[in-house]
């Protein structure tokens, strides 16, 4: 155990890197050069720093570190996805997921979050686990940087690894802001990932007044997890819903777009359960309902687990579902699967804390939602 507590230089976003050097009386670009190393170039320790004097780093190595979360599995699927379970500071049993899905030139990564989540959705286990904890910067963009990693040494000019992340993996991404806003800042800095903002993207079960923050402090693609057409069903279904209603949801929606640089749309995820949102009433409620948004539809038929209550449409409800949307001129999309046999594996490893339903219906998602950019 070291006798001071040392910074790690991971998860510090550019300014506060910056900061940082020049509170131990550094110039600020010897900020940017670090940056460069670290999140371009992979580097772990100091010593790699060839253009970054002896002296700095052996200052550097004494009061700081660049320290990623542990990885306990990692998993590549006979289509190319990847899958790692990582521990997080929290101790043992706190672990989270990062997923990478490879699709032709682009590949996605759907990053975590927090430990557990507090929102309770029905559907989800992930809710059922309840909260653990919240991730660090260093533990949310340390998924990025581990990702790029597994294909060998980073090269800044080589071809990119990770071309789109979304923030869609355990937990509600704006139940943990700062942390989770510093993390993709790095991920679209130029001289950290330099992903663009329309490869970046937040989904939210709709902590109403944080997508009004968010817009003030980055300008990511913005994903709402809607999942029902009408507040008795939503408050059911999402009980966040009973706080931030869905007219207010919305209403965050349409600030949040209004206030964006670009011309954007909203991507609405919509889990497909038997019986209880799929109804061709319940599509036609959806459609009145978003007629005012620019948006997408991404519909994921649930994929049922033990004890959920929840079954899955058939194929003939979910398509007559995205047809009556699409009649209306919505752009819908119905996933499709990827990465099966390593979502068996994982599940295994990480035991009862896995929200393999949530996950596999995720890394299926977040392709859809990447199409966006
Ligand atoms: S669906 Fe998302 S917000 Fe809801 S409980 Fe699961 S992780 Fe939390």
């Amino acid at each position: 155990m070291s006798a001071i507590q040392k910074v790690n230089l991971l998860g510090l976003s550019p300014e506060k890197l910056i900061e940082f050097f020049e509170s131990i009386g550094e110039k600020k670009f010897r900020a940017t050069q670090v940056m460069k190393w670290i999140h371009q170039k992979g580097a772990e320790s100091f010593e790699e720093m060839t253009d970054v004097s002896k002296k700095l780093r052996a200052k550097l190595e004494g009061i700081c570190e660049i320290r990623a979360p542990e990885i306990v599995e990692q998993n590549i699927s006979t289509d190319g996805t990847r899958k790692w379970i990582i521990r997080t500071e929290g101790g043992k049993n706190d672990c989270v997921e990062t997923v990478l899905i490879p699709d032709g030139d682009r590949a996605t990564l759907c990053v975590s979050s927090q430990v557990g989540c507090s929102l309770d959705c029905s559907f989800c286990s992930t809710g059922k686990q309840g909260f653990n904890r919240n991730l660090t910067p260093a533990e949310i963009i340390g998924q990025v940087w581990i990702a790029i990693k597994s294909f060998g040494p980073m090269d800044p000019n080589g071809p990119r690894r990770v071309t789109n992340v979304v923030m869609m993996g355990m937990g509600e991404p704006l139940m943990n802001f700062e942390p989770v806003v510093d993390a993709m800042i790095l991920m679209m800095h130029d001289n950290a990932y330099g992903l663009s903002k329309r490869r970046v993207t937040l989904s939210t079960s709709g902590v109403v007044p944080k997508i009004y923050e968010l817009v003030k402090r980055t300008d990511v693609s913005l994903a709402i997890s809607l999942h029902a057409p009408n507040n008795p069903l939503r408050d059911e279904l999402v009980p966040i819903n009973r706080k931030y209603p869905i007219e207010e949801l919305l209403e965050a929606c349409q600030h949040y777009l209004d206030n964006l640089p670009d011309k954007r749309h909203i991507t609405i995820e919509y889990t497909m359960m038997a019986g209880v949102n799929d109804q061709e009433t319940h599509a036609r409620e959806l459609v009145g309902l978003l007629k005012n948004l620019e948006c997408k539809v991404n519909l994921i038929p649930f994929n049922p687990f033990p004890h959920s209550g929840y079954e899955k449409p058939s194929n003939n409800q979910t398509r007559r579902f995205q047809k009556i949307l699409a009649d209306e001129g919505y752009t819908v999309t119905v996933r499709t699967t990827r990465g099966e046999d390593i979502d068996a594996a994982c599940g295994q490893l990480v035991g009862d804390f896995h929200d393999k339903t949530r996950r596999s219906q995720k890394y299926i998602e977040l392709r859809e939602v990447s199409d966006q950019s």
